[in-house]
């Protein structure tokens, strides 16, 4: 009954936190990636006068022109030109359609691991081969990185299946969701310029722009207008569930991207495109200040316990779980589970690396909740870590 096509997929690890945390009674979640703060009263405002004045109906497929046109003026404020661009349904919407659009069956997608959870779902849904490049322990993506991942595909390849002379896709994330890395514009460049040798198409996902806290986020698009980028209001005003974002790129991909919209998703919610056009305009500077104070907060409570990098952006940090060899009797049971059993013990729900990654030795911790419950969170932590030592 079920398409074979399901078979390569299951259900997310984030997902199977958030209803464990259902089944308890006061946790402490720090599992969710969504920020802890509403959407901006005005951006509200606008919503609901959409709808109370009748702006309820389809929308063509690239988005309302008011809107179009507010992305392109953003874009460009930032010195980013892009050919064209088109709305879709936050960045999983984007995601999806670039990857159906570039990706063919057998297609090599370069990914840095850690990466988000849902890639490698995206990528078998479109036949692509996915291809983790490990970037621990540091959790840079370099140059030589890239092309060592390409060189080593490659080889392998003329073995086995030869690819039509197509080097592939690199999906590439900045800030990085789990590890909180946010790539410099300096480390873009080369990059970029490495992605251009090999020949790399590049999709460039982008929804925690706005939370990059130690220099200005660097956008992919301004050293490589082939590539796609992926933007989302959901993450930067709060509004996940809405559903609005965008993508921008040549004509060529953006057009094939909103053909498939067009037999798809159809457009984005009317109401939160006119929305997220004041979203546009709305500052949030202060909330991201309040969010670099929580980075600091994590990052200063736990390296005292745990080996941790210090995020520069997103609302991650990606510590190593505190003992790394089996522990106990049982053999079978790894340090990374027996850390999860002792969270969940606590009360604490963080997200195994293992959904992050193709090893599983560290853990993903959301701090986009309020001051209280990350100071509590990491006391919890902290002792944890203590014990297991
Ligand atoms: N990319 C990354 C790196 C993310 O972390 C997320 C959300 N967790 C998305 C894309 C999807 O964003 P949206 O909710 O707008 O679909």
């Amino acid at each position: 009954m079920i398409a074979e096509r399901m078979k390569s997929l299951e259900a997310s690890g984030v997902r199977k936190m958030f209803e464990l945390a259902a089944s308890m009674k006061n946790p402490i979640d720090f599992s969710l990636g969504q920020p802890h703060f509403d959407v901006p009263q005005r951006v509200k405002d606008v919503a609901i006068k959409s709808i109370l004045e009748g702006r309820n109906r389809y929308t063509v497929t690239g988005g309302v022109p008011e809107f179009r046109e507010a992305i392109r003026a953003s874009l460009s404020e930032e010195g980013v030109h892009s050919e064209d661009m088109i709305a879709v349904a936050g960045g999983s919407g984007g995601l999806v359609l670039a990857l159906l659009s570039l990706v063919d069956p057998g297609t090599d997608v370069f990914v840095p691991d850690p990466y988000f959870a849902t890639y490698g779902h995206m990528i078998s849904l479109a036949g692509g081969v996915p291809r983790w490049i490990d970037t621990y322990p540091d959790f840079r993506f370099t140059a030589e990185r890239l092309e060592s991942a390409v060189n080593a595909t490659a080889s392998s390849s003329v073995r086995g299946h030869p690819k039509k002379g197509r080097p592939g896709v690199l999906l590439f994330n900045s800030p990085v969701n789990p590890t909180g890395v946010a790539y410099t514009a300096a480390e873009i460049s080369t990059l970029a310029q490495a992605a251009r040798r090999i020949g790399l198409q590049v999709i460039s996902d982008e929804v925690y722009d706005h939370f990059s806290y130690d220099h200005p986020h660097e956008c992919w698009l301004k050293h490589d207008p082939g590539a796609v980028l992926v933007r989302t209001f959901g993450k930067t005003w709060g509004m996940t569930g809405w559903r609005s974002g965008f993508a921008a790129g040549p004509k060529a991909v953006i057009e094939a991207m909103s053909i498939l919209q067009q037999f798809t998703f159809v457009c984005v919610n009317t109401p939160a495109q006119w929305a997220s056009i004041e979203a546009l305009k709305t500052d949030v500077s202060e909330l991201i200040e309040g969010y670099r104070k929580k980075r600091d907060m994590v990052y200063e409570g736990l390296k005292q316990a745990y080996s941790l990098h210090k995020p520069e952006g997103a609302f991650y940090v990606y510590p190593k779980v505190p003992v790394t060899n089996p522990i106990g009797n049982n053999k079978d049971v790894s340090a990374a589970d027996e850390f999860m059993r002792r969270c969940i013990e606590n009360e604490i729900l963080v997200v195994p690396g293992k959904t992050f990654s193709q090893k599983n030795t560290h853990f993903r911790i959301s701090f986009a909740v309020n001051d209280e419950t990350l100071k509590r969170g990491i006391d919890r932590l902290v002792k944890i870590a203590r014990q297991m030592a």
